[in-house]
């Protein structure tokens, strides 16, 4: 009878609102404790997700902020984790195979076992408390080592992971558990409402200068609440974002976010956002921040102060109500810090590579983005958007920008550039060189820009954006080739890397690099239209912005550019990438693919090798017109619907209906699956 206590235990914590109540869940979520249920249980099976866990031992009820929130358990368990079928599958048998020699699958299953451990969920096993009481165990130990070596990781605590379980009940089961082994400690998670995922990996030791600390390594990492032919409803979405910057010594600064929020499917109390507080994202440092973002107080609408929670890169917000499905809210977040300062040290500063203002996943964001940027000059800032107006104040240069139509990336940009700009045939074109850059170089980028726009506005749906950016970054200090709306940020330097530290370019870089100028920056533009204005849904569908912007670039090449005879170089680089990645991870699977570095370069030879490869096939297949039709369709079909995130899906029905034929089969093999369809040139 117990399981039916813990319900009403948990509705009785869903339900509570009014009093202050972050703070005091949040410290008691850190610090979870034995409800003091002990059992014991034989063969006991859980079962979450893809994973079935068999228990043999001792069983305690976990509390946080007086919920119970998990179990501890400690005796003989076994995992076995079925590598569900799909797209999927080929990504993570590799990964299996090149992290644990393969030996660790059983029939479809990952296997393992374990000595102890904790589950934390929001939905405890019913059943699973009826066995023999007994009064006394050593779960506190498993419990608390448990939590501490979690704490020895750089990820989000306890504290932030679990309140969502206390404070925004899911009706779908949410899973986090620490697999105690002694030194061989392992991390299921089950999260098919935010992560969409379900992951398993190992906790590992790695050392930096501050001392050492555990990383996950990951081994199996499918997706949870996935339905291939679905779009994805998130839990909440961003919907617009209206930004002030101010920095009077480009250095410090003051930002006030204003941002509308809607809720998915189900009620939302508790937002996440990501806003950084430490050193940088990759390393996530937090603690050791020397000029940390600080939040300074987040309002509702009606001026109402919200509680928060500023920590690991992560804002929590919690609404006084929960916001009822489908309905909206606006916050205004107010921050300063000297996040300028850790771009600095040169002449520009790039913010939109990590969360500077208050952001949900880029799977939830499709956001008009208003922004008003104030920086002191000789800098000159802009941003996503059209140029409202550009004016000085008290020595200040500052810019007000503003782009109506939904974006996942809002990207603000500041630095000592030289403006070269020209309007021509509807098209305005900007180039912002870096002091030192050549004007030659600028008119160039000027007129192969036009080509470009000329050409696939020609083909597809018109720019989708008001003018085009082109910012130039020296490329001794990043290698930065990417576009959010309306921007492309180039890097300005010959690629050979004489006059920088080159140890950070890997292969991958090197081959794309060797390309050539004209044919990256035809990519980068393509992302105006895939990337931009059709903005991918899901981690997998990431080959709908990097593979058609790979290939708008190729026919750009092969039919725009003035030396047509450049385009076959592509070619020749894709059938490589082919034969070195295929076997590793279907295209759609390729995100699945773990951190390894050989993966890593896997993932990209996919996107942006076989994936181009494909559509290459795929044109010849259905045909120039057709192929060509069906780029106008999803263009100009994107365009009518703002915001819009698309999904492969979307691009099996428009094949289908260009081409009068069923391209399903065909994408089942070359996309979805790890075949290769045969050279087509
Ligand atoms: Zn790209």
């Amino acid at each position: 009878m117990r399981s039916a206590v813990w319900c009403a235990c948990w509705l009785l914590a869903a339900s509570t609102t009014g009093a202050a109540t972050l703070a005091p869940t949040l410290d008691s979520l850190a610090a979870p404790t034995l409800a003091g249920n002990a059992e014991n249980v034989a063969g006991a099976k859980v079962r979450f997700g893809n994973a079935v866990f068999t228990l043999d031992g001792e069983i305690e009820g976990v509390l946080g902020a007086s919920t119970r929130i998990g179990f501890a358990f400690r005796g003989q368990g076994s995992l076995a984790l079925t590598v569900a079928p799909g797209p999927f599958r080929q990504a993570n048998l590799t990964t299996i195979r090149d992290e644990l020699s393969g030996k660790a699958i059983e029939g479809d299953a990952l296997v393992r076992d374990f000595e102890g451990g904790v589950f934390f969920t929001n939905h405890l096993p019913s059943g699973l408390f009826s066995g023999e009481d007994v009064t006394s165990t050593r779960l506190a130990d498993i419990l608390d080592r448990s939590v501490s070596r979690w704490r020895e990781t750089r990820y989000t605590g306890l504290d932030h992971l679990l309140a969502p379980f206390v404070l925004d009940a899911s009706k779908e089961t949410v899973v986090f558990a620490i697999l105690w082994k002694g030194s061989d400690d392992a991390v299921y998670l089950l999260d098919p409402v935010d992560q969409r995922q379900e992951i398993f990996g190992r906790l590992k030791n790695a050392e930096s200068e501050t001392g050492s600390y555990q990383v996950l390594d990951l081994i199996l990492d499918q997706p949870a609440g996935h339905e291939l032919r679905n779009r994805p409803a998130p839990r909440v979405v961003q919907t617009a974002i209206d930004l002030e910057l101010v920095s009077t010594d480009n250095q410090s600064a003051t930002e006030v976010t204003t941002t509308t929020l809607r809720a998915g499917p189900e009620p939302v109390r508790l937002v996440s956002f990501s806003l950084i507080n430490g050193r940088s994202e990759k390393d996530r440092d937090w603690d050791e921040h020397q000029f940390p973002i600080t939040v300074r107080g987040v309002v509702d609408e009606t001026g109402r102060a919200l509680e928060l929670s500023h920590r690991y890169d992560e804002l929590l917000v919690l609404l006084p109500e929960p916001l009822a499905p489908g309905a909206s809210t606006t916050l205004t977040v107010t921050a300063e810090g000297g996040f300028l300062k850790n771009f600095s040290g040169d002449s520009y500063l790039v913010l939109g590579n990590m969360a500077y203002l208050p952001q949900l996943p880029i799977y939830s964001t499709a956001a008009s983005f208003h922004s008003v940027v104030k920086v002191k000059e000789p800098f000159v800032p802009l941003a996503c958007g059209r140029t409202v107006r550009r004016w000085t104040e008290d020595g200040l240069s500052c810019v007000e920008s503003l782009e109506e139509r939904p974006i996942a990336f809002p990207f603000v940009i500041v630095g000592k550039f030289v403006v070269t700009s020209k309007q021509e045939e509807g098209y305005d074109i900007r180039i912002y060189s870096y002091a030192s850059a050549k004007e030659r170089g600028a008119k160039n980028l000027i007129r192969n820009g036009l080509a470009v726009l000329d050409f696939y506005s020609n083909g597809m749906a018109p720019f989708p954006y008001n003018e085009l950016e082109v910012i130039e970054i020296p490329y001794y200090r990043h290698f930065f080739w990417q576009a959010p709306a309306g921007l492309v940020e180039i890097t300005s330097e010959g690629l050979s890397p004489t006059s920088g530290d080159s140890s950070d370019l890997n292969t991958i870089i090197k081959r794309y690099a060797s390309k050539g100028q004209n044919s990256r920056y035809a990519h980068e533009i393509a992302h105006q239209w895939f990337g931009n204005l059709i903005s991918w849904g899901t981690p997998y569908d990431n080959w709908l912005s990097e593979s058609f912007a790979e290939y708008l670039s190729y026919l750009f090449m092969s039919e725009g550019a003035k030396d047509k005879a450049k385009a076959n170089v592509q070619l020749v680089e894709w059938e490589t990438d082919v034969k070195e990645c295929s076997e590793y991870s279907s295209v759609y699977g390729a995100s699945a693919l773990n951190g390894d570095t050989r993966h890593q370069q896997c993932y990209t030879q996919l996107l942006y090798g076989k994936g181009p490869y494909v559509l290459h096939a795929l044109r010849q297949d259905m045909g120039d017109e057709a192929f060509k039709k069906m780029l106008f369709f999803m263009t100009t079909q994107a365009a009518k619907k703002p915001g819009l995130k698309v999904i492969t899906e979307d691009v099996i029905l428009f094949a289908n209906a260009v081409s009068g034929k069923d391209y399903r089969p065909w994408f089942d093999r070359y996309i979805y699956g790890t075949e290769v369809p045969p050279k087509t040139w």
